[in-house]
């Protein structure tokens, strides 16, 4: 497989880690030998009978149990389960999901594949970005935290109605349009130094799809992202009234829109990230799948000093969770579910 990529600010450290990458997993068999080792680095479970103890069958390449002779495959227990995609292609996914800060389309990643069929891909991608929300929902944010919220232009069904009735779009915040997020950034105030004139640190982000932005709705996801002995900064919006007394600080600003991004300035460089990152991605994101690139721009901003090891912390997020990943078939109104 030949991995063709041009990345202009990153050409070189790209091209670098692409022969890394290329000499470290050259084919199916190198794959299968890394999967291995992380797995039983990380211990194999018997699901029938509970025990650590197994042996590696290789002829069927795969673990069984030495108390009850249950098998486990290499892909079972991990986000590979039931994909008949070769280990390659998850493979090369994750490294080209890890690799820059820039994300892959399930479009672009076809044709990096050369894979036939756009529907597998377009699902491993998605599978990959649960993952990464699985594995960053562990983490609760601490101390100080700026909140607020975005609007994410997206298509969906509300939309797709309006127009087969042939009836105008709505304009503004209350456009079927705009989905809903909750924003939330772990904040660290600094002394601005020569370097960098920021008052404020960044540390953890969560980013949240919500159905509304009702103060009760949002209170409810605070209370589930962000730890009580937190210290909340936020603008005076009726979003937030419920948040007092949850925490142990709330400090709401009454910020005019000119000021937000000095107030509150790591909520607001990250919306616009990720909404730059939409923009070059993802033009006509479904709002049913806005939280599944969500997750992956948080991944990936609170791993930016991660380097060369996302691709193996991402490898072992990989073979710790099962995605319980709700998707339909591309362009039908098929519902499937697949564990
Ligand atoms: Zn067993």
């Amino acid at each position: 497989m030949v991995i063709s990529i041009f990345i202009k600010d990153h050409k070189d450290k790209m091209t670098m880690k692409l022969l890394e990458f290329s000499k470290r997993f050259k084919d199916e068999g190198s794959c299968e030998q890394y999967l291995r080792e992380v797995r039983e680095e990380r211990g194999i479970i018997c699901r029938e009978c509970g025990s650590h103890e197994h042996y590696w069958d290789k002829y069927h390449k795969r673990w069984r149990c030495k108390e009850c002779g249950s098998e486990t495959t290499l892909t079972s227990g991990t986000v590979m389960q039931g994909s008949k995609l070769p280990l390659m292609y998850w493979f090369t996914a994750i490294h080209l999901l890890t690799s820059t800060k820039n994300s892959f389309s399930a479009k672009e990643m076809q044709r990096q594949l050369g894979h036939k069929r756009y529907q597998p891909i377009w699902e491993m991608m998605h599978k990959l970005r649960s993952v990464m929300g699985l594995r960053d929902s562990q983490y609760q944010l601490t101390k100080a935290v700026e909140l607020d919220e975005a609007f994410f232009t997206t298509d969906n069904e509300e939309i797709q109605k309006a127009k087969d009735k042939g009836k105008p779009l709505k304009r503004g915040a209350g456009s079927q349009r705009q989905s809903k997020v909750l924003v939330m950034v772990e904040s660290e105030a600094t002394i601005p130094t020569k370097k960098s004139h920021k008052s404020r640190k960044a540390g953890h982000i969560r980013m949240v799809h919500m159905p509304d932005l009702l103060s009760e709705t949002v209170k409810n996801e605070a209370i589930k992202a962000i730890d009580k002995e937190s210290q909340i900064i936020m603008d005076d919006s009726k979003s937030h009234v419920k948040l007092d007394g949850e925490f142990k600080g709330t400090e709401k600003k009454v910020v005019k829109p000119e000021d937000a991004p000095r107030v509150l300035p790591w909520v607001h460089i990250a919306i616009s990230n990720a909404k730059s990152m939409f923009l070059n991605l993802y033009h006509g994101t479904k709002d049913e799948y806005l939280q599944s690139y969500l997750d992956e721009f948080c991944y990936k901003f609170n791993r930016m000093y991660f380097g060369e090891h996302l691709f193996d912390r991402l490898m072992i997020a990989s073979v710790t969770y099962t995605p319980a990943f709700k998707h339909r078939i591309y362009n039908k109104n098929i519902t499937l579910s697949c564990g």
